[in-house]
């Protein structure tokens, strides 16, 4: 497969994009999104809120965003009509996005939480003309909402307390996910994580991020309560 074979990707979702997932004064040319994740090295993530760790998530974000616009190309060259979306700068709500995409959950940190790569990933999208794979949507990882209300650690541990105690909705009858939840505040986070040349401290404190098969062991003792 190319992304792949090409660009190291091999977690991939397809799914339909809900109109309230853009963002204010944003446009998608097309409704259809791929959506792709690429992992961040733990070790680097380990060290935050120290350089390395803000360095291996631009590091991810420059890379992902050269593998969509590459993957994109190669659609187009195949007759596919899309548009890539960098992952940094998003025309959409990605976490929630690639959550609709049967990707994974979104722990109350706002960021992705998948049995891949846990919390240590990046998401971009291309968005596509037509329906032309099945979709991947799932509702599996619904469960971390649930997880993360009796965790709370990375709450606790953000240095600018930026991740609120419950999540409040933001936007209601959303197409597939029925809400678009958040606990975090945007602007404490943001000048952070300039500050900090990306902070990354929730990714590192979150219990998913512990080990490479958190998310398995994770759900195994959930699923036993
Ligand atoms: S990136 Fe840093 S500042 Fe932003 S929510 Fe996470 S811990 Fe808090
Ligand atoms: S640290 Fe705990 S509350 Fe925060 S996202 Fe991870 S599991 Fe959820």
């Amino acid at each position: 497969m190319y992304s792949k074979r090409k660009c190291g990707i091999s977690v991939i979702g397809f799914t339909k994009v809900p109109n309230k997932l853009i963002f204010q004064n944003r446009y998608i040319s097309y409704s259809y999104a791929l959506v792709f994740l690429k992992e961040m090295r733990k070790k680097e993530i380990d060290t935050a809120p120290r350089i390395p760790a803000g360095a291996e998530s631009m590091r991810i974000y420059a890379e992902l965003g050269e593998a969509v616009n590459d993957i994109a190309h190669w659609l187009r060259e195949r007759g596919v009509k899309c548009q890539s979306n960098h992952p940094m700068g998003g025309l959409a709500v990605f976490p929630a996005l690639a959550g609709k995409a049967g990707l994974g959950g979104q722990g109350k940190m706002g960021l992705l939480i998948t049995p891949e790569y846990c919390v240590r990933q990046r998401i971009a999208p291309i968005f596509i003309e037509n329906k032309i794979f099945e979709y991947t949507d799932s509702l599996k990882h619904n469960w971390i909402e649930n997880y993360c209300n009796s965790c709370g650690l990375c709450a606790k541990e953000c240095p600018t307390e930026a991740i609120l105690d419950k999540k409040k909705v933001n936007v209601d009858n959303v197409e597939g996910i029925s809400q678009l939840k958040t606990s975090i505040d945007r602007l404490k986070c943001f000048k952070f994580f300039l500050l900090s040349n990306g902070c990354s401290v929730c990714i590192k404190v979150c219990p998913f991020s512990k080990e490479k098969k958190a998310y398995s062991k994770i759900i195994s003792i959930y699923d036993q309560l």
